[in-house]
């Protein structure tokens, strides 16, 4: 285990060798995943291989997303657990089915009582601390 690194009070995410290309693309405001050329799947989280099919690595290129998909998930957090979270909360995390066919963990933008599930939702970009991260916003 690593110690939690901060940024301006901001836990900074650990990066796994597998995921590295996902978090320089994010730097470039670029939302990536793994895509399988063996079984034509989505494979999220980044694996060595396809968890579907199992083909290995060389079958496995990073593609952009759209960026767009509906919310699978969400829970809303009403009392950060630090103080940069407290800051910002409420706040709403959840899983969003990705319209290239994977869920992504995210924070979710909206008042509470408005969300909803399948709700249509955009990806936005935003730097906390040394990282830039996905949120989603509601979509027309
Ligand atoms: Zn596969």
């Amino acid at each position: 285990m690593s110690e939690i690194h901060y940024v301006d009070g901001w836990p900074q995410p650990y990066a796994q060798l597998d995921a590295e290309p996902y978090w320089a693309a994010l730097k470039k405001e670029r939302l990536t995943y793994q895509h399988c050329n063996g079984c034509q799947l989505a494979v999220w989280p980044a694996h060595s291989y396809c968890p579907h099919c199992g083909a290995d690595k060389a079958q496995l290129e990073w593609r952009e997303s759209a960026g767009r998909g509906t919310v699978y998930s969400f829970s809303t957090v009403m009392r950060g657990p630090t103080k940069a979270w407290a800051s910002i909360a409420p706040y709403t995390v959840g899983f969003i089915e990705m319209a290239e066919g994977y869920y992504l963990f995210s924070q979710i933008n909206g008042r509470p009582g408005d969300m909803r599930i399948g709700q249509s939702v955009q990806v936005r970009y935003l730097q906390r601390g040394e990282q830039v991260l996905p949120v989603f916003d509601a979509a027309g």
